[in-house]
Parts: structure tokens; sequence; C-alpha cells
């Protein structure tokens, strides 16, 4: 029987090839056991003061007809920079590690 892949390994390869850093990839890992799963599109990351969080809550959706995540930071962080954020956040990181995860428990 062969070992089952590890979700958190697959999860670092996923971010550097998207050009993540590996501190990206540790504070995703930090907010894992933060994310709580609201519906099959919808979660809920609790904020933290030391990972730099303004709020005590994110909610990260799935937009299905673009096929891309959604975090409420997005809009939030626009009061504070004049310039849009493009790149992905550390709440939707890790709500990707947190549906890696689960998904190799049901396996
Ligand atoms: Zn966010």
């Amino acid at each position: 029987m062969s070992k089952p892949k590890d979700p958190i390994k697959e999860f670092e390869d996923k971010m550097i090839k998207e050009g993540k850093s590996l501190s990206f990839i540790k504070r995703c890992k930090r907010r894992l056991r933060d994310v709580v799963e609201v519906s099959k599109t919808m979660w809920i990351v609790r904020g933290r003061a030391s990972l730099g969080d303004w709020y005590s809550m994110y909610i990260v959706v799935y937009d299905e007809n673009r096929g891309k995540f959604r975090c409420s930071c997005q809009s939030l962080e626009r009061h504070y920079s004049g310039r849009r954020r493009k790149s992905m956040c550390t709440h939707v990181g890790a709500v990707i590690l947190y549906s890696m995860v689960s998904k190799s428990d049901s396996d």
C-alpha cells in the first residue's frame, strides 16, 4: 500500500508554482485552524492580530462563475491603500489548504 500524499506538501508545491513566498505559505499554515466551513463555497477565517489582520474575521467565497476565490479583506483594504490587490491573500491560501487537507481526509 502506498503512502497517502501529504496535502501540506502538495499545497506548498502549488503555491511555489504560483510564485508565492515561503512566508506566505507559513502564514497560510498558521491560519489552517482558523478556517470554518460555512458552505461548499463559503468559509470564515478568523483574524489574527499577530498576522497583521485588522478584523476579527474574514469571509472567503468561491465564485463558481469565475473559478476564483474572493476574500472580504480585498475590498476592505482599498480604504487603506489606493491600489487594488490583485494577488491572493493568505486567507484565501488558508482556505485552499483547508480544502486540500479535508479532501485527503475523506479519501
Ligand atoms: Zn483575505
